[in-house]
């Protein structure tokens, strides 16, 4: 029986360099791979060796007749990947793993940030070199967009921690926790003491709406929300209050889908993660019935990822109703009769791995809706297209958002038609993409949002020359898209930059090492976290999730990370 990859494919490929006979598709090396929701096994090539099972980070590979309940539709989202882009299973050119010449000795890399893309950075370096690492992140705890990103519901996710976990661990590398690039230390002072300095510092500004009323209470970004329930600790725990009937999150993308999914969850459910739990016990007094997710195009454009809408489809006792709409019902019915048209499954059948977005909510009831009116009875996600907000308003708090309805211009553009109604609500999460922020420094691309670079080198965007020695990874690099999996081929092609010019004798010497940058660090932050107290913080949030049957429970609070630390 052949393997098939689920839900929780993370893209990041461990397993097609694994697979004996090259079934996993696409592979880094194909033109689609980057732009699919996840990766494939042919099931008729898969000779059911498990290699891939056991290589997955988050364990998303099964065999097909394993596959129980919702998950059974990834048999067919497998094999229908291949219905509609046959492969030859020919190997592409190999590849080996980068080394750099012996008479170039030891180099020392700084790594800023702990999230993903350094964590995928720091790998990559520590397998192919025999370089020493500085990490520094300016939060006491490591992880970034995994411990305070990764929804809480989706546990397999997070065990791609588990493997940096491994990799921090490892002797080459030294930790500074609680230390801001920018205010504690320099770009400068950093590059004095590294051969290389290598950014992966993330997105961690929202982008704004723009529009009167934002500012209110009520009102909120989606990195403030997803913080509050990962209990990040930039993050108060009473961020958010669940006392509205109706709760409007705008944009369509995978965090706007996360957001609805965790409110309208059983909280008994999420009792077994490691939700923060201020979280959970507000989730649990929550009167939160009706979640809207309003998107200012059509649902062909939505950004949500098949898997992730799919299984916002099957949540247990939540109703997704669309609001009815001319152009979305056309919309809905061009799509499943071009499905149908093109292939084997019927109209009404919204699995098939690739095709139209709009396809997906065949079959889901289109409701006429009142946003104006109390919310009906039972838990339900309401989908709205061709809305775009205009205005929030309340007194001293947010009550309404006013939304203008538009239409689809060129297939595509988003054209306001003047026509406005009015949601009754008391929250209102803008979940519309982050934003990168500038590091002092370093150039700064206003108009991407990121760190300017050529191929991953920190670049002068006046002379287009790079700037010896400053390398960029991750959502810092690309812009805020693509899940965790994808920094692994951006991880790689950033350390390759870093290696060529390691070899072109183009890296700066630095004047001093590493036990110079540990005196400076703790001159200038005496509370600086070290791996030490950080193992300390992992084992006090595992013993207390041990006694609750979670994972973990985590700290909330950077007094409460720090006092964990020292009590190691
Ligand atoms: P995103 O995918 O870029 O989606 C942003 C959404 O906001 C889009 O629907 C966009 O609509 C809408 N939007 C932007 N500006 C707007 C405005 N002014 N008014 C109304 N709507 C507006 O961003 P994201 O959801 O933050 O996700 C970021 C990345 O993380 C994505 O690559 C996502 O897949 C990934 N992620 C993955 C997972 C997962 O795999 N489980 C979970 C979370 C995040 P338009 O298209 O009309 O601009």
């Amino acid at each position: 029986m052949a393997y098939a990859i689920t839900q929780t494919c993370c893209n990041d490929a461990s397993c097609v360099s694994v697979c004996p006979v090259n079934c996993i598709h696409p592979t880094p090396d194909e033109p689609e791979f980057g732009t699919t929701d996840m990766l494939y096994i042919d099931p008729q090539a898969c000779i059911d060796c498990g290699a891939c099972a056991d290589a997955c980070p988050v364990d998303a590979v099964f065999p097909v007749d394993r596959l129980r309940g919702p998950d059974t539709v990834f048999g067919d989202l497998n094999r229908d990947w291949f219905r509609d882009h046959p492969s030859d299973h020919a190997w592409g050119r190999p590849s080996f793993p980068r080394s750099l010449p012996g008479e170039l000795g030891v180099l020392r890399i700084a790594v800023v940030g702990t999230g993903p893309s350094a964590g995928y950075t720091a790998q990559e370096l520590l397998r192919s070199t025999s370089a020493e690492l500085t990490m520094i992140d300016r939060l006491p705890v490591t992880g970034g967009l995994l411990r305070h990103g990764v929804a809480p519901d989706h546990q397999s996710t997070k065990r791609i921690a588990e493997s940096f976990a491994s990799v921090f661990h490892d002797p080459r590398l030294r930790m500074h926790l609680n230390v801001e690039v920018g205010a504690d230390v320099t770009h400068e002072e950093l590059a004095a003491h590294h051969h290389a300095v290598i950014y992966a510092v993330g997105a961690a500004a929202d982008r704004r709406l723009g529009v009167p009323g934002e500012e209110l209470p009520g009102s909120l970004p989606a990195t403030a929300f997803v913080g509050w329930y990962n209990a990040d600790p930039t993050v108060p725990a009473d961020a958010v209050e669940l006392s509205a009937e109706r709760v409007v999150v705008v944009g369509n993308g995978n965090v706007a889908v996360d957001i609805a999914r965790i409110l309208l969850t059983d909280p008994d459910r999420l009792a077994a993660t490691d939700i923060a739990d201020h979280a959970l016990a507000a989730l649990r007094r929550s009167r939160v019935r009706e979640v809207v997710l309003l998107a200012r195009r059509g649902p062909e454009q939505a950004a949500w990822t098949r898997a992730e809408f799919l299984a916002l489809r099957q949540l247990p006792g939540v109703e997704v109703v669309v609001e009815d709409h001319p152009e979305v019902r056309a919309a809905i019915e061009a799509a499943s009769g071009a499905q149908a048209a093109a292939g084997a499954r019927p109209a009404a059948d919204s699995r098939s791995a690739s095709g139209p977005q709009a396809a997906l909510l065949a079959g889901l009831p289109l409701v006429p809706y009142d946003g104006a009116a109390e919310p009906g009875p039972g838990r339900r996600i309401v989908l709205r297209f061709l809305s775009a907000p205009v205005g929030l308003a309340g007194d001293g708090r947010v009550e309404e958002l006013t939304v203008e309805r538009t239409t689809l211009v060129d297939g595509e553009r988003a054209e306001a038609t003047g026509r406005t109604d009015v949601l009754r609500t008391g929250l209102v999460v803008r979940s519309i993409g982050h934003r990168g922020v500038p590091v002092p420094g370093l150039p700064f691309d206003e108009r991407t949002g990121t760190v300017a670079h050529r191929g991953g080198r920190v670049v002068d965007p006046a002379t287009g020359r790079p700037l010896p020695g400053a390398y960029v990874v991750g959502w810092a690099k690309r812009g805020p898209s693509g899940g965790i999996g994808a920094n692994r081929a951006c991880a790689r092609e950033t350390v390759d930059a870093l290696l060529d010019d390691a070899t072109a004798r183009a890296l700066p010497e630095p004047g001093s090492g590493h036990k110079e940058f540990d005196r400076l660090v703790r001159s200038r932050r005496p509370d600086a976290v070290g791996l030490k107290e950080l193992r300390a913080v992992d084992r006090a949030e595992r013993e207390r999730g041990e006694a609750e049957g979670r994972p973990r429970v985590k700290l909330a609070t950077v007094p409460e990370l720090l006092a964990a630390g020292r009590r190691r």
